[in-house]
């Protein structure tokens, strides 16, 4: 009981409680969250080539 009114932190993954020394309660949430922001990196850039075409292309069609 006294463990809970210990500061901690949660879970960066799945929310958890967890040593305040430590992001993750376990190398599966560190995966896990690694991988999401690994594929959030890489729909921004897809979004910014899209968004790069999409100029080039009105800059070509509006001369
Ligand atoms: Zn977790």
């Amino acid at each position: 009981m006294a463990e809970k009114l210990l500061q901690h932190k949660h879970c960066m993954s799945c929310g958890k409680a967890v040593r305040t020394s430590e992001d993750f309660c376990s190398d599966e949430c560190r995966d896990k969250h690694t991988g999401v922001l690994r594929r959030k990196r890489r729909q921004l850039l897809y979004l910014w080539i899209g968004a790069m075409v999409i100029l080039v292309l009105a800059f070509f069609l509006t001369r």
